[in-house]
């Protein structure tokens, strides 16, 4: 067996204020990587900046990250850490930026060309990073992941290298605060779809298993808060910390056929990632409990779960339908999926049927 997780995790209320000095340990030049507009409303931005200053450190702020970053924007960020002599990047917000930020700290630190990004070839070099997710989802502050949209292989792709782990991953629930209720949702599903494929990839161990068990017990346990649509401040506590354990359980097991077949709802029709993922789930798990029906049960019971019917209501509850795609796309879709490594990852092997079955079934 083998467990890597090199990330420090600092956690709690104030965590970024109270541990200013850890931003010093990395040099005296930051670079902010951070979409235009969440980091400055929900406050991460102006206490990131405070501990900054406090440590006498100069910063810049790149805040052009969108949702589902390109491979343009990576490249534009890495020229302008290079300009400035950046010795330390640190990304605030969800997935996408702090994605984005990790192959900024990469291609900052080597020249890779964009052919090769993807290729897994890399050079020991890269920036320090401080990661201080604004979301309860990706968990991208914990992972040795970053994923971009690739408009060649038209999905979205990730680079996968120990390299891209945090140094340090920093979790304030409050700034959660401010995400509408569609958001905390829609992450809090992908974070709970990161631990239910964990489980179900061929790359699973003991440490991983107890890691996703303990995520799903407490993600559904915020369901009935979920619906309501009131969420407390010790619920999101928990939620950044369920997401942030999803995180070291994909670092171990990659995901598995319900991201990849995610990822073409969000980039042929824009569907949200966690949204896409909680929408294909339940198909997916009637597909794998044909072969591993005591699995199944497994993870439903971390749930209070009996059937795979309840959880499909509990997701249809949760999240927005999506508009029908044709037989054709559904066809596209996956053959798409079908190449990638997300198939062999999962402990019972889908078959492009299967793969079409579930779309079919689930949108
Ligand atoms: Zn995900």
């Amino acid at each position: 067996m083998n467990f890597l997780m090199p990330t420090e995790v600092v956690m709690g209320r104030r965590c970024i204020i109270d541990n200013a000095s850890i931003f010093a340990r990395y040099g005296k030049r930051a670079m902010l990587v951070t979409g235009a507009k969440s980091a400055k409303l929900n406050g991460s931005q102006e206490d990131v900046i405070a501990a900054l200053k406090s440590q006498g450190m100069e910063y810049i702020v790149f805040d052009k990250i969108m949702a589902n970053p390109t491979i343009d924007i990576v490249y534009e960020g890495a020229v302008l850490a290079r300009e400035n002599a950046i010795q330390l990047i640190i990304g605030i917000g969800g997935g996408s930026p702090m994605d984005a930020a990790k192959v900024i700290a990469l291609l900052a630190a080597q020249d890779i060309s964009r052919e090769n990004l993807f290729g897994g070839k890399y050079e020991d070099k890269i920036l320090p990073m401080i990661m201080v997710p604004t979301t309860a989802g990706s968990g991208s502050e914990v992972t040795k992941y970053a994923i971009l949209t690739n408009d060649v292989a038209q999905t979205k792709i990730s680079i996968a290298t120990p390299l891209v782990f945090p140094n340090v991953a920093m979790l304030d629930a409050s700034y959660t605060e401010t995400l509408t209720m569609k958001t905390t949702v829609n992450t809090a599903i992908d974070a709970l779809s990161h631990s239910i494929e964990g489980m179900l990839s061929k790359r699973a161990n003991a440490i991983s298993d107890l890691l996703a068990a303990e995520s799903i017990k407490i993600i559904a346990e915020c369901f009935k808060e979920l619906e309501s649509g009131q969420v407390s401040i010790v619920s999101r506590e928990r939620l950044l910390y369920a997401s942030a354990l999803g995180g070291m359980v994909i670092s171990q097991t990659g995901t598995v056929a319900v991201h990849a077949m995610g990822y073409s709802l969000t980039y042929f029709k824009n569907v949200d990632h966690g949204q896409a993922n909680g929408l294909l789930m339940g198909e997916f798990l009637n597909y794998i409990n044909e072969f591993e029906p005591d699995m199944i049960s497994k993870i439903l019971s971390f749930m209070n779960m009996n059937t795979i019917d309840e959880f499909k209501h509990k997701m249809a509850t949760l999240l927005e339908r999506i508009e029908k795609i044709t037989e054709e796309e559904i066809e596209q879709y996956s053959k798409t999926v079908m190449k990638t490594g997300h198939i062999k990852n999962c402990i019972v092997t889908l078959d492009y049927e299967g793969v079409k079955r579930i779309y079919e079934k689930s949108v």
